[in-house]
């Protein structure tokens, strides 16, 4: 059997950004003075951390709404920030006309007490880019794929399978990992998408059982390697979204990157896979934007300004 064909994030992702720029121009032109807004409110130890070492996601984030028209805001809130202080920036957010999508970066780096529902579920689902409140999570586990906003690493990942050409009606489908924010939006998203869906989880006693039946794998465990290439049904798609660090003494850094699927044997089994890095990492950001986009596009048929 052929090495399965590679399922480049960075290609794909470059092509979403292409076409959210031509949408935003078309929108700018369409409405003057208007610009779709997000905004990415972070709670974190240091203020300084941020500009001197940036997270590299939200590097990206940040970068990439710029390149694609989008007025991005960082908020950064100290980490003697309190739970009603983080609630009352919320809701400013929800308020402000100019912020159509916005973020709260987790985990919360504070040292006060903070319930994390509260807070996803403080973002107005119309704003809720992430797709992490309750409301937007309970439309897509009931189907309601065209009225909520999807977690952005999940809509990725389906975004990666469409690429593909393989209909997913009628498919088995296995995602290992049941996180809000990966596994179990990837269950509800295949599920609706007419995928006949196993989520597999660390209490799961037959994994290598269970992958193996998998015509369409998607992986997001956060466990090196943990999927073994002997394991992967052939002609399989796989979708890594795992991001491990690995010791690696041949690089200056002295560790490497690696997905929680053991690539190298994998791609002799499967028909389509992604590597690590630049397979789903570059689309969790490419897809942030479009439901920033998608968020202004309905906010400007809601209100139509000018
Ligand atoms: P979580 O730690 O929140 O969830 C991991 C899930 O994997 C849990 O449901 C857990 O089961 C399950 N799991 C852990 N060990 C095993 C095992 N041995 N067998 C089967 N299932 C197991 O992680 P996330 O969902 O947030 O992230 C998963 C991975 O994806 C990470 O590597 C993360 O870095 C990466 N990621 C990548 C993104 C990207 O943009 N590329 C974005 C988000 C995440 P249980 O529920 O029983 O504990």
């Amino acid at each position: 059997m052929a090495p399965a064909e590679v399922l480049s994030g960075k290609v794909v992702s470059a092509q979403v950004r292409e076409r959210l720029k031509q949408q935003v121009a078309e929108m700018k032109e369409k409405f003057p003075g208007f610009t779709p807004g997000l905004a990415i409110l972070q709670v974190l130890f240091s203020l300084m951390a941020t500009t001197e070492n940036p997270c590299c996601l939200l590097w990206m984030e940040l970068r990439g709404c710029k390149e694609i028209g989008i007025s991005a805001n960082h908020i950064k809130l100290p980490n003697t920030a309190t739970e009603a202080e983080v609630l009352k920036c919320i809701a400013s957010l929800n308020g402000d006309p100019a912020v159509h999508g916005f973020i709260v970066q987790l985990p919360l780096d504070s040292d006060k007490p903070i319930n994390t529902e509260k807070i996803t579920n403080a973002v107005a689902p119309e704003k809720d880019v992430d797709g992490l409140s309750s409301i937007n999570a309970g439309k897509l586990s009931r189907g309601d794929l065209g009225d909520c906003f999807i977690p952005c690493t999940p809509k990725g990942c389906m975004e990666l399978i469409r690429q593909t050409g393989i209909q997913v009606t009628g498919k088995r489908a296995v995602v290992v990992g049941r996180s809000k924010i990966v596994g179990a939006p990837m269950h509800d998203l295949l599920l609706w998408n007419h995928a006949t869906v196993t989520t597999c989880h660390s209490k799961t006693s037959t994994l290598a059982e269970e992958v193996a039946k998998a015509d369409i794998l998607v992986v997001a465990a956060g466990k090196a390697e943990m999927v073994k290439g002997e394991w992967i049904k052939p002609g399989a798609i796989v979708i890594d979204c795992g991001i491990n660090h690995v010791p690696d003494s041949t690089k200056a850094s002295g560790k490497r990157v690696v997905g929680d699927v053991a690539y190298a044997t994998a791609k002799e089994k499967a028909s389509y896979i992604t590597p690590v890095p630049g397979g789903v990492g570059p689309m969790t950001v490419a897809m942030l934007m479009q439901s920033t986009v998608e968020s202004a596009q309905r906010f400007l048929e809601k209100f139509q300004p000018g």
